[in-house]
């Protein structure tokens, strides 16, 4: 298997040159294009580990599964839904079109970054600094990893240049889409988009999605429906405005982020996490989804 996924791996790491790293947050420029990192994790325990998995690099927006499952638990199901669509964009990741031109304002779903920040606006703790306490967490819970943390530099580079981010809250302040402070939600949401993960950190994440919601402790931290909630829109909206072509190249629920990460579920089988820095036009993972094809044919995955 090893081998066989190597080979996969090696092929795949071709297609980087094609892409670019991400640079309009500062720091993300820093990352080796060449890179591409991929780690499997099944249901039964089998653990398959191959190319740069052990490289760490910033979660940014594969965070957004989990902030949404963590507001989820803070505030129901109806109350979160009520701030934040479930439909996807079909535009960039980044856009503010539809905040403005559709006749709700609503932000359209919880995988972008308007609707993501709506959602961590819901986070519930009596401060900024106690809300991502917990959403770290969170975090720290669902990756088996006590020792994630960010990276300060890519948090303050977010910070400063993130003013498109701050726009859009702003808008849904205004719009009654963010109740409490916004300058609180976004300080929170660049810190969750700038942890520290690797390849081996996402195949976690997804282990856990791909099991309902289960550590591999048999600890239950979700329901089965909130599982469930995270897998569909992973599948509709989050490789954001590829969503829809991917869905039929690779058909597992997947998220991807800016920093390189891919996270997908094969539900029941197996959780794969990614890291392949170069980027597409859409902001995926060049590398990572061209190996996501291959290995769904190779291993029959897709849910369709
Ligand atoms: N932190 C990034 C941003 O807000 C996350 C975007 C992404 O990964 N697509 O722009």
């Amino acid at each position: 298997m090893e081998q066989f996924l190597n080979k996969l791996l090696e092929k795949n790491r071709a297609k980087c040159q094609f892409g670019s790293v991400a640079d309009y947050i500062p720091g993300l420029d820093k990352a080796d294009r060449n890179h591409l990192g991929l780690c499997i994790m099944k249901t039964d325990g089998t653990v398959q580990r191959v190319g740069d998995y052990d490289v760490k690099f910033t979660i940014q927006s594969v965070s957004k599964p989990l902030t949404l499952m963590l507001a989820i638990l803070d505030n129901g199901v109806d109350h979160v839904f009520s701030k934040v669509g479930m439909e996807p964009t079909g535009d960039a990741f980044n856009s503010i079109k539809k905040l403005e031109t559709h006749d709700t304002h609503k932000p359209f779903n919880p995988m972008i970054n308007a609707g993501a920040i709506a959602t961590t606006a819901l986070i519930k703790g009596r401060d900024a600094q106690d809300k991502f306490r917990r959403v770290l967490e969170f975090f720290r819970k669902i990756c088996e990893n006590d020792t994630l943390e960010i990276d300060e530099d890519i948090y303050r580079g977010e910070k400063e240049t993130g003013n498109k981010n701050r726009a859009m809250g702003y808008f849904m302040k205004g719009e009654g889409y963010i109740d409490g402070d916004v300058e609180d939600a976004l300080d929170v949401y660049f810190k969750q988009c700038s942890i520290l993960v690797t390849a081996e950190d996402l195949a976690r994440v997804a282990l856990f999605l791909a099991r309902g919601g289960v550590l591999s402790n048999g600890e239950r931290v979700v329901s089965e429906y909130v599982a469930k909630i995270a897998k569909t829109l992973m599948v509709t909206c989050g490789m954001y405005d590829g969503s829809g072509e991917f869905a039929l190249m690779v058909g597992v629920p997947s998220k991807s982020g800016v920093g390189g990460g891919i996270c997908s579920v094969v539900p029941g089988r197996m959780g794969i996490g990614i890291y392949g820095p170069s980027l597409d036009k859409k902001g995926n993972s060049i590398g990572g989804y061209s190996l996501l094809k291959d290995l769904s044919k190779e291993l029959s995955l897709s849910i369709f």
